[in-house]
């Protein structure tokens, strides 16, 4: 088969150089034979016995490399697809608040026994359990009005 192909080129060579033709034609010609050499080089660096076998071979790796090509595609695709996912979440996070935000305002929303003072006017004065502001004598309000704290009154009429 090599054979053949050199003999090919060699007569394609000699009547490029031998016979009077157009310019146009005898490049034609050493074009052809350097495809040839072309396909020579590639028959022997990848062990192909004929030119169909090369032809195949080169087709099939035309095929992985689009194959690997799709799949990497994809890949890139995915990652990319999972990363906005990833920030769209951290970002919705963000917007609920940290962790010790959420954990503050969960302790704030558990009621809170409140702090007894000195007595007014007969009324106990009562301060904050979280933050020791005074918040009134009992009853006036459900949350502390300085830091938003619940407050546990305990039932009416039981002493806290
Ligand atoms: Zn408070």
């Amino acid at each position: 088969m090599m054979n053949e192909l050199r003999k090919l080129k060699a007569r394609l060579q000699l009547l490029g150089t031998t016979y009077k033709m157009k310019d146009r034609h005898r490049e034609i010609l050493f074009e052809a034979s350097d495809r040839i050499d072309t396909i020579i080089y590639m028959m022997e660096k990848t062990e192909c016995k004929s030119v169909y076998d090369l032809v195949v071979r080169l087709m099939k790796q035309e095929e992985l490399i689009n194959d690997l090509r799709k799949a990497k595609m994809l890949e890139v695709k995915k990652r990319l697809k999972k990363d906005c996912m990833d920030m769209e979440e951290l970002q919705s996070y963000r917007e609920i608040g940290s962790i010790n935000e959420l954990r503050e305002l969960k302790r704030k929303d558990e009621p809170m026994k409140p702090r007894k003072g000195p007595y007014m006017y007969g009324d106990a004065l009562y301060y904050c359990g979280n933050c020791g502001e005074h918040i009134g004598s009992r009853f006036i309000s459900i949350c502390c009005r300085w830091c938003g704290q619940k407050i546990d009154w305990g039932n009416y009429g039981e002493d806290i």
